[in-house]
């Protein structure tokens, strides 16, 4: 074992590469990182909220806090869309996101800050299959 790996930090982002576009609870990452308590766990996930790593979403009918890993550079130059029901990020195209935020600007004098916006909805699956979703 390299000596590195038993640093909490570094499990976690490699856990949550692993999992980048899911939205995990904290409780769900620990429940997969037995080897780190959970307030480990806690205290890694807001320093690397506060240095832009992961994004903290919300679901709906839930009090939970969900996690998300940000795709380092590239995830800042994009919007993401997250959906309510499966908890799925899309990653928005970069010449979408552009139009988009171009637009507002333009009809509102607004600066979206791409990095630190994300449209909650319903995605197409999720609107597809209403029945199916609990
Ligand atoms: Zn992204
Ligand atoms: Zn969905």
């Amino acid at each position: 074992m390299q000596a590195y790996m038993t640093q909490p930090r570094k499990r976690l982002l490699n856990y949550l590469h692993r999992h980048a576009d899911e939205t995990l609870s904290a409780a769900q990452i620990s429940r997969d990182l037995p080897e780190i308590s959970v307030s480990a766990v806690y205290r890694n996930l807001s320093a690397l909220e506060q240095d832009g790593s992961v994004r903290k979403l919300a679901k709906n009918g839930s009090r939970e806090v969900f996690y998300q890993y940000m795709k380092a550079e590239e995830c800042r130059d994009h919007l993401h869309l997250s959906c309510k029901k499966c908890g799925k990020t899309f990653h928005m195209d970069e010449a979408e996101t552009e139009a988009l935020l171009d637009s507002i600007a333009q009809l509102e004098g607004f600066t979206v800050d791409r990095g630190d916006t994300v449209l909650y909805g319903v995605c197409e699956r999720c609107a597809e299959n209403k029945e199916k979703v609990e």
